[in-house]
């Protein structure tokens, strides 16, 4: 065991970013002491939390606030709402932050909140409830120079609008940087709601140039339709690529002559008003199997949907040369070298998708100045961002022999984190 706690049990998930985190210390030379600090978060909140249901019984749940570490600034990242969600997964999904943030060169440490439920299950009112009962009880930890906590899986826009107001609630006065990702109307900025999708393209489109000289023309296969995946479909074909396969839970969908992105999005939306519609309404030839996108024979691939799709048995069959993980953890280590040896790049998580982030990042600036940027201006922030943490990473890939370009992602990040520890005289 890489690492041990009287207060918790340790998850595969945790185990396996811990595993990496010591990898990452490693290849950077950096003191076993920063990897003893860097295997444990710094502070640990459980909470729980009663809803009076509609049927007027009393239900109780369970959450946490997981700050990782704060060397670099105040402890950032998302509220996730997931029935299976546990204290020491929250935990490596708090340290991954920790990372991301590094990795973008945002002035943030790395936080992660999760409430054990099923979302799906709650009426709007339960759900408002449950909402402002979590923003309540973490209240004495958060605060918009402290933590911002913004979404994750199973969280939106509507609930950090609850989120806020309640804290602003407590606070007496507006605290709008408190959360980020609120809807528009609401102290938020219009590209939040494709910003993950958008960084992931741009992410692509930067890989793409450096490989073939440019986007243009190349193929993508996309796996799943939710926001990360619909938006980067989308946005790749504004970029020149053309997408021929896209699938969500219910199916896949191959169009050889390219899957017009109006129509994703239009059924991205559409789903989001009622669950039965499906990209299998798109024309092309469908498949039952939502994997199917991985295995297609086109440029680039984009696993976007959830953890552990690329694994040993299944990474043979990836012909793609260009992997860029719009989800988290979709590609297990071992098939990370499977697909080396083969020839195949992956563009590993904490980069591809940090556009989210880096836009939480944007509108927090904006809200505590009190500012609002258009949307072009803030896009065109977001994309310079993405594009210099891409070179950034490629660069310290190409400089080392035999790495990954997850490893240098990782050594990246924790150089950043241990340099500030440093100076703070931390360590
Ligand atoms: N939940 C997103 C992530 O995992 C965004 C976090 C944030 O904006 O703070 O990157």
């Amino acid at each position: 065991m890489a690492h041990a706690s009287w207060a918790y049990t340790i998850s595969a998930f945790l185990e396996n970013t811990i595993l990496m985190v010591k990898r990452g210390v490693e290849l950077a030379n950096l003191p076993p002491e920063f990897f003893e600090m860097m295997a444990r978060p710094q502070r640990i909140l459980i909470v729980n939390i009663p809803v009076k249901m509609d049927n007027g019984r009393y239900e109780v749940f369970e959450g946490y606030r997981v700050q990782h570490n704060g060397a670099l600034g105040p402890y950032k990242g998302g509220i996730r709402f997931h029935p299976e969600v546990t204290l020491a997964d929250d935990i490596a999904l708090a340290t991954l932050m920790t990372l991301k943030n590094s990795l973008a060169g945002l002035p943030y440490g790395g936080a992660k909140g999760a409430v054990r439920v099923d979302p799906k299950r709650l009426s709007p009112r339960e759900l408002e409830e449950l909402s402002r009962g979590y923003a309540r009880a973490i209240a004495p930890l958060i605060g918009e120079t402290v933590d911002i906590p913004a979404p994750d899986v199973g969280t939106n826009a509507q609930i950090m609008a609850w989120m806020v107001d309640e804290y602003s609630k407590l606070r007496g006065y507006n605290v709008p940087a408190v959360f980020t990702s609120k809807p528009p109307q609401l102290w938020g900025n219009p590209v939040r709601e494709y910003a993950t999708g958008f960084g992931v393209a741009v992410a692509a489109r930067e890989m793409a140039r450096r490989l073939w000289g440019g986007i243009e023309g190349r193929t993508v296969a996309v796996q799943g339709a939710g926001n990360t995946g619909a938006w980067a479909a989308y946005w790749l074909e504004k970029m020149g690529a053309k997408v021929v396969a896209i699938s969500d839970s219910k199916g896949s969908v191959v169009n050889k002559s390219g899957i017009p992105a109006e129509d994703i999005i239009k059924i991205y939306r559409a789903k989001a008003q009622t669950r039965d519609r499906s990209v299998l309404e798109l024309d092309g030839e469908k498949s039952k199997d939502p994997s199917l996108p991985l295995y297609m024979d086109v440029d680039i691939v984009v696993p976007a949907a959830i953890e552990n799709v690329i694994r040993l048995d299944n990474a043979k069959l990836v012909k793609a040369k260009l992997v860029v993980e719009g989800a988290n953890g979709p590609t297990t280590p071992e098939a990370e070298k499977a697909l080396y040896e083969r020839g195949t790049l992956v563009v590993p998580d904490i980069l591809a998708n940090a556009g989210g982030v880096i836009m939480s990042y944007l509108e927090w600036v904006e809200n505590l100045q009190w500012f609002i940027w258009d949307e072009e201006e803030t896009r065109k922030r977001l994309e310079s961002i993405m594009a210099n943490n891409v070179a950034r990473v490629y660069n310290r890939w190409q400089s080392e022999k035999g790495w990954t370009m997850r490893d240098a992602a990782i050594v990246t990040a924790l150089e950043r984190i241990y340099n500030a520890m440093k100076l703070r005289g931390w360590i």
